[in-house]
């Protein structure tokens, strides 16, 4: 199956309000073009780097929507700024300060995306519900921020079931502070953003209430080189 006909099916597969954020580390400019061509409009990367060599290939394509998706350090906040619609991995208070403080000057102001980790995993960052809801004050007094709601990453290993029980924790986390936020009146603060679900776990995240799945080897092929037999 080539690009065009993954989408075709992906499509098949997901709400229409869910938004399919074709996630293309590693995924070169042509295949890119191609899932342009196929209509969609918005692309997650993990690195800077690699969306700074990128994004000049790519000028012709109009209406396009670049998510940061991968970890981002602080000193990456300006040009994670200068880039980035989206920031699904915004991970820690100094993270946020930071971005907040650099608004201006940029002059541009992304959509962010809290990125929660509600199941232990030590090859991801994260706010735990316990650190979200204590630095929620924080957050709210941070108004130059365009915050739309949560991040989540399944750990590897949880199973069917449990990436369920995983996605619909969050789910309730985002109602629970999106219901803090209105009350008190922290416009800036919005819950109506659920980005979950990847290649392996994106029917759960979907069936949780993901607003956003971001898909990398279900629509482009495997980043991983094949192993075949014999090889090693
Ligand atoms: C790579 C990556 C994805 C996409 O993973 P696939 O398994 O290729 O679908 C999604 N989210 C994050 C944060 C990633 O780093």
């Amino acid at each position: 199956m080539g690009v065009a006909e993954r989408i075709e099916w992906l499509r098949g597969q997901l709400p229409a309000a869910v938004r399919l954020v074709a996630v293309t580390k590693q995924v070169p400019v042509e295949r890119i073009r191609e899932a342009y061509d196929c209509g969609l409009r918005d692309f997650g990367e993990s690195r800077i780097q690699e969306v700074q060599q990128k994004i000049p290939q790519l000028t012709d394509l109009q209406g396009v929507s670049w998510h940061l998706i991968g970890s981002l350090q602080r000193n990456k906040a300006r040009p994670a700024l200068e880039v980035f619609d989206w920031i699904h991995s915004v991970d820690s208070l100094p993270l946020a300060e930071r971005l907040a403080s650099l608004m201006d000057s940029v002059g541009r102001r992304p959509r962010l995306l809290l990125q929660v980790k509600l199941a232990a995993d030590p090859t991801k960052s994260g706010w735990s519900q316990a650190e979200l809801e204590a630095a929620l004050p924080r957050l709210a007094a941070l108004p130059q921020l365009d915050i739309r709601g949560l991040t989540a990453i399944a750990p590897l290993g949880l199973g069917e079931q449990g990436n369920r029980t995983l996605f619909g924790q969050v789910a309730a986390l985002a109602r629970d502070l999106g219901r803090r936020a209105g009350e008190a009146g922290w416009q800036h603060i919005r819950m109506e953003e659920l980005s979950m679900g990847m290649s392996g776990d994106y029917p759960q995240a979907i069936a949780a209430g993901a607003t956003m799945v971001r898909l990398g080897q279900v629509l482009f092929g495997s980043r991983l080189p094949l192993r075949r037999n014999g090889d090693e």
